[in-house]
């Protein structure tokens, strides 16, 4: 099965592809992971991307769709795939949908968490992470357990992401708006996209989201 998680920064995407890809064995593509993955290493796609990134704009679709297009060929993929952050323009669509076909592969949902903007700038500007394991926290909703120690692996070090910033994210909001919202009706038009409330709590958007994946959900029903 291939699944889109979709939605705006901070919406719960990547938290809940690392979910689903643990149960199901689907291979999580996290284009924004793989883009922070190369600007640390200082590949030539790291230093082109990373000005971009911290600017909070969208990186171009040529880099992007052939950065997905070779990594949806790779053996895990083959039981299926969650893209996360991927397509944000109507050319990335576009072009995924062409790969698919080249492909012999098809999407199956396209996912949409819900989330209003002043729960997202709240969400972003708060989170960090665990340098060594990457389990997220939270400065308001998660702290760790014990004052800077991390639950699960006990490493002290903790990091942000450079464009969790304020004026970052209105800069992404302003992008998801513009340029990536107007996908909805695209995949409406191809029905299959569901729409779920991404402000509820986690385990019952995960929930949600497994229904959908089981058949029972929203679209199945409709
Ligand atoms: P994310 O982790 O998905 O919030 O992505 C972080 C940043 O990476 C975005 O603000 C963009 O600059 C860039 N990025 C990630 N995915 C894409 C994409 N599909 N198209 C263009 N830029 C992207």
């Amino acid at each position: 099965m291939n699944l889109i998680l979709f939605g705006p920064p901070g919406a719960g995407k990547g938290t809940q592809a690392d979910f689903i890809s643990k149960k199901y064995g689907f291979a999580k593509l996290s284009t924004g992971d793989m883009l922070r993955a190369a600007v640390k290493s200082g590949s030539p796609l790291g230093k082109q991307a990373q000005d971009v990134m911290a600017k909070g704009q969208l990186v171009s679709d040529e880099i992007m769709i052939n950065l997905i297009r070779e990594r949806i060929r790779e053996d895990d993929c083959q039981k299926g795939f969650i893209l996360d952050g991927f397509p944000r323009t109507v050319a990335q669509a576009e072009a995924l949908d062409q790969m698919l076909i080249t492909e012999k592969k098809r999407l199956d949902y396209v996912i949409e968490l819900q989330v209003d903007d002043t729960e997202l700038t709240q969400r972003i500007t708060g989170r960090f992470s665990c340098a060594k394991c990457g389990t997220g926290y939270h400065d308001s909703f998660k702290r760790p357990m014990k004052e800077e120690v991390c639950d699960s692996c006990g490493s002290t070090e903790f990091s942000r992401r450079e464009d969790d910033n304020v004026s970052t994210v209105t800069k992404r909001l302003e992008a998801y708006h513009q340029q990536t919202a107007p996908l909805l009706p695209y995949y409406d038009k191809e029905n299959i996209l569901v729409s779920i409330d991404g402000m509820a709590d986690i385990v019952e958007v995960t929930r949600q989201i497994e229904e959908i994946i089981g058949g029972t959900g929203k679209l199945a029903a409709q």
